[in-house]
């Protein structure tokens, strides 16, 4: 839309840029410069200095290890046919200890060959008993198919693995059950078939030997507390045949990864997290643009229609989408093969555009040599665009993620980052697309204007450190209980035997199913009442999705969960589908249904909300004199009420509308803490500016939430006030937005004095003077970021760390 004031927003005038000659020639391998080189050469163009910190990832080595001397010779041979001479130390490690008969956790980064370290004990156990049988989960049907592939190819004998999921025809899954020793699956096939057709499955479960996990951080939040109760579930029948299966789990670097795998099997688990595979080295550099002068005249920020990156709050930095559009220009123009990761579609076409027009201009044609990947492209053009980035055709491209997964591609020689995409797993993945063998390659992370970009590039240590960030999920949620509970029901009675089992609240999640008239208790246990079979949906969250459908063809463009249908799909909103700009025409909620018709118009829409908050019951708190830190039960009540239409172009507001929707209540967790107005007067915040602190406090508090928790700011809502009816002080509320809460909010008060003190850094750190979309604004404010303190938002955060125990 916007974007041909690219070059307008440039904080002062650049250096043109100077191809260098291996620009104009195919860059062969060795051509480009040294990412040391190629660093000093992006700072030096531009104003100040934007590098916060450079990291040296020195290359590793590989660790190998002896093939474990219970692997037989006939799976060692497969494995040399593949190419691998041995095992390295991790991989032998984890294999041997599940081998032993213990539940592991290997836990290391991106292509390191986890898949060997279950594997290996796997098909070891099916070589040596022939009555033996594996079951591997993985979240998604691809991955799966990928490891049938994996496993196929060593071409063991008896083995006979398959795949069993919705695709699998109806012909041969009867054959699967009866003959495949080795079935790939995922959670929901679990959930949907096989667990309530375990009869005819009771001959493959009574041989399970083993249980594989992989991916296993992806199983988070409520889809994660559910997904734990599916694998009780298989525990109980497999004991039931007799079985008692060894689970072997894989998962990204994450905090804690031991805690998390027993929390999601309900089994003691060790980790294995020490990574020794080789890698290659990476020049990493932490980029933050720059805050443009205030009387830059500086062009409007890139609309968030464009690009759905940015809300059009006030901006006071550099683009992140612009700075990413001028490194990639400025690496191809050097001659070297770079790869531009950006979180939306739309934003990575105006990175690839902008950077196209800023080599065109240097030299006509070579903007050429730069294109967009937007993910969904036929097999075949994906194929293209492989082979044209090998032989230098290409020498940049802007892409989403999707190319996280879809796309194989080797001997990049930079990877630019353009904002933090969430995890460290994510980040890795990504920055490990850079570096052909044995050479060293550059990576750079470009932060946004978020809360949680600014922490990370004022603290390395967080990103190169050990990692905090843990994969949370909460069991006990009696939302994800109760529903699990009648489907095991369904599968067998329950017994006392089994409140263990399925944990904390088990009993008492029974016993409301029993007054619900849902489980009859006889003397032999709970019995399921009912004909049918209850009906549990292990991805749904907050309620019904809504479907968006375009009024004119009947197509169903997609789905929005329950929860944000109010926020995103009232009537008049401006709703974006893959770069497509849609306006809702009608939300019928009783149907669950919004109709849109395609329209851009010259406006964004935001909803404003009201919000009212009540505490249940407290679970655990810290009393620290003034301060006080809790943990417990709430009902939060909300109403979408009204929303803005505001010019694109100017951020200035047309109007405000009035909406006509329900109010909608939430019973969630949530962490809070509370200030005596005391400790607040003697920190200097005055009275007037008490409300602005705390709101301050709550929105950085949760962009910071990502770092100690795989969620993100959308998972969680926040409330603060001057004096709440419940607690009687100045407090802060920060609660899951799932009902029975998802384990974010508990992680939040487990972790509190170090989450608030990333909080009070960021804010303290950011180089704006009155708050901005970097420190303390947030996108998705139901009051319009007002009101806002920066400074008194950091003597609120001080006062709570000076009291708070460590
Ligand atoms: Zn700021
Ligand atoms: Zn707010």
């Amino acid at each position: 839309m916007t974007s041909d004031d690219f070059s307008s927003a440039r904080p002062s005038p650049r250096h043109d840029l100077e191809p260098s000659a291996s620009a104009t020639v195919s860059a062969g391998p060795g051509l480009g410069p040294t990412p040391v080189d190629l660093l000093r050469r992006l700072r030096a163009r531009t104003a100040g200095d934007p590098v916060t910190h450079v990291e040296r990832v020195p290359a590793r080595p590989g660790v190998p290890a002896p093939w474990p001397p219970w692997a037989p010779p006939e799976l060692r041979d497969a494995f040399a046919r593949r190419g691998v001479a041995a095992p390295w130390r991790h991989q032998a490690e984890a294999a041997t200890l599940a081998y032993d008969g213990g539940h592991v956790v290997v836990a290391t980064g991106t292509a390191s060959g986890k898949s060997m370290a279950y594997q290996l004990p796997a098909l070891a156990t099916l070589l040596a008993d022939p009555r033996a049988t594996v079951l591997y989960l993985a979240p998604t049907k691809a991955l799966a198919a990928d490891q049938l592939r994996a496993v196929a190819g060593l071409e063991l004998e008896g083995v006979r693995p398959a795949c069993y999921d919705g695709d699998t025809p109806r012909a041969e899954r009867e054959w699967i059950r009866r003959h495949s020793r080795f079935v790939l699956t995922n959670p929901d096939m679990l959930h949907h078939g096989i667990l309530p057709g375990h009869a005819q499955w009771s001959g493959f479960l009574r041989r399970l030997a083993y249980v594989v996990i992989d991916e296993c951080h992806t199983y988070r939040g409520v889809f994660g507390s559910h997904v734990a109760h599916v694998l009780r579930r298989l525990r109980r029948q497999c004991a039931r045949f007799g079985a008692t299966p060894v689970f072997v789990l894989a998962s990204a670097t994450s905090g804690d990864p031991a805690t998390a795998a027993g929390r999601l099997t309900g089994l003691p688990v060790t980790a294995v997290t020490e990574d020794a595979s080789p890698r290659g080295g990476v020049t990493f550099a932490l980029w933050e643009p720059p805050l443009l002068p205030p009387d830059s005249g500086a062009s409007p920020p890139v609309p968030p229609q464009a690009t759905g990156d940015h809300d059009d709050l006030h901006q006071v930095r550099r683009s992140a989408l612009r700075e990413t559009a001028d490194l990639l220009a400025d690496t191809v123009a050097e001659g070297v093969r770079t790869l531009a990761f950006v979180r939306s579609r739309k934003g990575a076409e105006v990175v690839a555009a902008n950077a196209r027009r800023a080599l065109d201009d240097a030299v006509p044609g070579l903007g050429d040599r730069v294109a967009a990947y937007r993910g969904g492209y036929l097999r075949e053009e994906r194929r293209e665009l492989e082979r044209a980035l090998l032989h230098g055709d290409l020498l940049g491209l802007a892409s989403t993620n999707a190319l996280e997964l879809g796309v194989d591609l080797i001997g990049l020689d930079a990877v630019l980052i353009c904002g933090y995409p969430g995890t460290r797993a994510s980040l890795w993945q990504q920055a490990g697309r850079a570096g052909r063998s044995g050479q060293e390659a550059l990576a750079v992370l470009v932060a946004r204007d978020d809360p949680l970009d600014t922490y990370l590039v004022h603290h390395p240590e967080a990103i190169f450190g050990a990692p905090v960030e843990a994969t949370v999920l909460d069991p006990a949620n009696p939302y994800v209980l109760a529903p699990q509970l009648a489907c095991a029901a369904v599968e067998a009675p329950l017994t006392s035997a089994d409140l263990a089992l399925f944990g904390d609240g088990a009993k008492e999640a029974i016993d409301e199913l029993v007054a619900a008239g849902a489980l009859r208790q006889r003397p032999t246990g709970w019995y399921w009442r009912h004909r049918e079979r209850p009906e549990v949906d292990l991805r749904g969250e907050g309620g019904a999705p809504v479907c968006v459908v375009e009024s004119a063809t009947g197509r169903l463009l997609g789905t929005v969960d329950g929860g944000s249908s109010h926020f995103l799909l009232h009537p008049g909103a401006v709703y974006l589908h893959q770069g497509v700009s849609y306006v809702v025409d009608d939300l019928d909620l009783a149907d669950g249904c919004a109709l849109v018709h395609v329209e851009e118009p010259d406006w964004s829409t935001h909803a404003r909300d009201v919000t009212d908050l009540s505490v249940v019951s407290v679970r655990s708190y810290v009393d620290a004199g003034p301060v006080g830190m809790f943990l417990g039960e709430v009902d939060v009540t909300s109403q979408v009420v009204s929303y803005q239409r505001r010019r694109i172009a100017t951020g200035e507001v047309i109007d405000t509308r009035p909406l006509d929707l329900p109010t909608r209540e939430l019973r969630t967790v949530a962490v809070w803490f509370t200030l005596s107005p005391q400790s607040l007067a003697a920190a200097g915040v005055q009275p007037a500016d008490v409300p602005g602190a705390l709101h301050a406090a709550e929105h950085a508090a949760i962009g910071l939430l990502p770092l100690m928790a795989t969620c993100d700011r959308w998972d969680i809502g926040g409330l603060s006030t001057a004096v709440h009816p419940d607690t009687e002080a100045p407090t802060v509320f920060v609660y899951d937005g799932h009902p029975g809460g998802a384990g974010f909010a508990e992680r939040a008060y487990g972790t509190a004095s170090a989450w608030l003190r990333a909080t009070r850094d960021a804010i303290a750190e950011c180089g704006c003077e009155a708050g901005c979309p970097s420190c303390v604004q947030s996108p998705k404010c139901g009051n319009g970021n007002n009101p806002l303190s920066k400074p008194d938002a950091v003597r609120v955060l001080d006062v709570v760390l000076a009291n708070l125990p460590a």
